[in-house]
């Protein structure tokens, strides 16, 4: 159920609408709008009969209580009252008006692979920095990633840059040193229905990209969220990274119906991965360009300095050379569906 309060609710009343709600056993999330706030009674159908008899409609400070229709409650663009959410991430902005290019190698390798990625992306445009020490590769005869070695470089690269480091975490057995670098948390299309693993990365309140499983449902990937929001962590970033379709020609489909569409059902920020779904580097701009303009709220896209020497998905890496003019037209096409690249933090 939701509680939209009334534009004059104090403090006070919001607090007493709280204590009734959390005497039904129902979970209770508010979101304060700038002129509204709203109460989310969270639970199962057995809750909003308690909470429906509470007759909360019935208080002054109350303006309207309705149900929330959809099995994704938290996640629900009903629940924030039709608003964007807009995260903080160590100091850049993703959501709303904002554009994030998150960009980096699909795998770290060494310190000068990092690092000449690093400062590629950083000089080109990008507001964050990605690269993984954790690999989910589907032949376990493929290298498997650095792990902690890789971790410390992605460190290295973020003193170097200032650009927060968005990293993958595929075990909770790693989750404490992943903890130690990461900004952003990605939970790969591989896990995104891992959900002893999200519940944790609820728990561990750092902000979390869920990728889009390779044939799940939008309703699904919401769920997928539900549970990371559940925990109380609300710095939720949802990626469509192209799903399995009857088609061979290309990798993957890229879904970015799913963009509009998910903006239509989610206050949450939605980016892209066009490097993913493509496997080909001639199609990631051309699919960076159309998700920028279809309003995706941001583009993860891999950068290596030698592609053709690249340990993992070398053919679909963009040349670090070419990353600033490639940056150049995403934020063009962005700003035809208005909006700007989003700042990077300033380096501390
Ligand atoms: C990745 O981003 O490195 C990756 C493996 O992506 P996905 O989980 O979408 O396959
Ligand atoms: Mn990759």
């Amino acid at each position: 159920m939701m509680i939209v309060m009334t534009e004059s609710a104090t403090d006070e009343q919001v607090a007493e609408v709280v204590g009734l709600i959390e005497g039904t056993g129902a979970q209770v999330h508010v979101s304060k709008g700038e002129t509204l706030t709203v109460i989310g009674a969270i639970g199962d159908q057995e809750h909003d009969g308690r909470v429906a008899g509470l007759g909360l409609e019935q208080l002054d400070s109350v303006d309207r209580v309705v149900p929330i229709a959809k099995q994704y409650k938290l996640s629900s663009r009903q629940i924030k009252n039709g608003q964007d959410s807009i995260l903080d991430i160590a100091g850049t902005k993703i959501g709303g008006k904002n554009f994030s290019l998150i960009a980096g190698p699909c795998t770290v390798e060494s310190r000068d692979q990092m690092m000449t990625a690093a400062i590629a992306c950083r000089d080109g445009g990008a507001s964050m920095l990605r690269g993984g020490a954790y690999k989910p590769r589907t032949s376990p005869y493929s290298f498997q990633g650095l792990g902690v070695e890789g971790l410390k470089l992605l460190a290295e690269a973020r003193e170097e840059t200032g650009l927060p480091i968005v990293t993958e975490l595929m075990d909770a057995r790693d989750i404490d040193d992943v903890l130690e670098v990461a900004d952003v948390i990605q939970i790969g299309a591989r896990n995104m229905q891992n959900y002893p693993l999200l519940t944790e990365l609820g728990k561990a309140g750092r902000p979390v990209i869920i990728k889009r499983g390779f044939s799940a449902t939008l309703e699904e990937l919401l769920m997928a969220a539900e549970y990371v929001l559940k925990e109380g962590n609300e710095s939720v970033i949802l990626c469509e990274r192209g799903i399995r379709t009857f088609e061979t020609a290309y990798r993957f489909t890229l879904d970015l119906m799913a963009v509009p569409v998910l903006k239509e059902m989610t206050h949450l920020p939605v980016i892209v991965d066009p490097s993913h779904a493509a496997g080909r580097r001639d199609l990631v701009e051309p699919l960076s360009l159309a998700a920028a303009a279809v309003g995706a709220d941001g583009i993860i896209v891999e950068v290596h300095p030698d592609p053709q020497n690249a340990v993992c998905d070398g053919p679909q890496q963009i040349e670090a050379v070419d990353f600033a003019a490639y940056a150049e037209k995403v934020a063009a096409a962005a700003a035809l569906a208005g909006r700007a690249l989003a700042a990077r933090p300033q380096k501390v």
